[in-house]
């Protein structure tokens, strides 16, 4: 793309980034506030060239199951906080979880991302019965866990069990922000020990931030990508803050896709292997947003895999989309809407290459 001398700054920015994989705090805050037309197309070309370079043009389906919206948080912005008295709460058993993975493995589906508030009904005992018997009769799959803070000993217990990955976004890496978000009892500095233990045990992690969160701001951003930089996560999950009308952030305005289309570039470019979903949130501010993702080189998509009737009621925020009443009826959708960009859906195990890049 031919670029106006005037315009060459935060241009160079980009070949700079795409080079070095790596930019100042003050150049970092230029790419993020850089109004210049034509910049995201610039920079997300550069994005995609990076990830068909590892990846080819896979996008990874992950089966999701949401499977307890109970949860003993009170996160400000989260749908399903304990506080929450309208929430219509359900757990599903350890029979259900596995009916869901059968019929994601008769769908293709390799692997199973076990997702849910941070519910003490499921004791470590029962998370790694749960993992075991998954890896039971599914040997060929990739289970990954999302469910919160536990101590080291649960993790390593989890692992053993059998668990591959660990998803738990940072939030935000700054710890001021972080205690605007949440209530005085949950610590920042434990959920980053939490990501190092999950990284020292062996786990393959995934972190990451919400976009436009309340009281974000620009340097909130720049710590973000100076963080997962440092900490070299094998998967980073963004997605734009989108209120909840049973929060205290009800009022607040949601991130936007810009924004989150802009920094799935900036992160392809800075951790060019990693593992990128173009998330659920990003889908539901924009019909189109997953596929503005997948154009800024998001390289993975998890369908919703949990029982219809569960699935309205894992409410983290408002019109939260859900495709059909079958799982395979997300898939068919999401396959489609894959195909729409240029990129071809895969269900296999697609594990995080690392392709000596670091
Ligand atoms: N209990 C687990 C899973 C949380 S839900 C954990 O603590 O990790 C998964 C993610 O949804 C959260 O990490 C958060 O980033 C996101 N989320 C929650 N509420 C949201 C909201 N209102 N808007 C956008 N994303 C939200």
């Amino acid at each position: 793309m031919e670029v106006p001398f005037e315009r060459a700054y935060p241009f160079e920015l980009a070949d700079k980034l795409e080079a070095e994989r790596n930019l100042t705090d003050k150049e970092f805050e230029s790419v993020i506030l850089c109004d210049y037309p034509g910049f995201d197309e610039y920079l997300a070309e550069k994005a995609r060239a990076v990830r068909e370079k590892y990846y080819g043009k896979k996008v990874y389906l992950r089966g999701l199951i949401e499977f307890t919206n109970i949860c003993k948080n009170n996160c400000y912005y989260c749908g399903i906080r304990r506080d929450n008295p309208n929430a219509e709460r359900y757990r599903l058993n350890e029979e259900q979880i596995l009916t869901c993975c059968a019929a994601g493995y008769e769908l293709g589906f390799r692997t199973f991302v076990l997702q849910g508030g941070e519910d003490p009904y499921y004791t470590d005992d029962l998370v790694a019965s749960i993992v075991s018997s998954i890896k039971e009769r599914h040997p060929d799959c990739a289970v990954t866990l999302s469910i919160g803070e536990r101590e080291k000993e649960s993790y390593q217990k989890f692992f053993d069990a059998g668990a591959d990955r660990y998803l738990l976004r940072h939030e935000t890496a700054d710890k001021e922000h972080y205690e605007m978000l949440h209530p005085a009892e949950l610590s920042f500095d434990h959920r980053m020990q939490c990501l190092r233990y999950l990284k020292e045990i062996g786990y393959q992690v995934g972190c990451g931030m919400m976009v436009g969160s309340p009281y974000q701001t620009v340097e909130h951003l720049v710590k973000d990508l100076r963080f997962l930089r440092e900490f070299e996560p094998e998967m980073v999950g963004i997605g734009p803050f989108i209120p909840h009308h049973d929060t205290q952030f009800a009022d607040r305005k949601a991130g936007t896709v810009g924004m989150t289309v802009r920094l799935l570039s900036i992160i392809r470019l800075l951790l060019p292997d990693v593992l990128l979903p173009a998330t659920t949130a990003l889908g539901t501010i924009d019909p189109i947003g997953r596929e503005k993702g997948l154009l800024a080189s998001a390289n993975v998509i998890m369908p919703n895999l949990s029982p219809a009737d569960v699935r309205k009621k894992y409410l983290l925020y408002d019109n939260k989309i859900t495709a059909g009443d079958e799982a395979a009826e997300a898939v068919r959708d999401m396959t489609k809407r894959i195909a729409s960009v240029g990129y071809e859906a895969v269900v296999d195990r697609g594990d995080h290459v690392s392709l000596g890049t670091k």
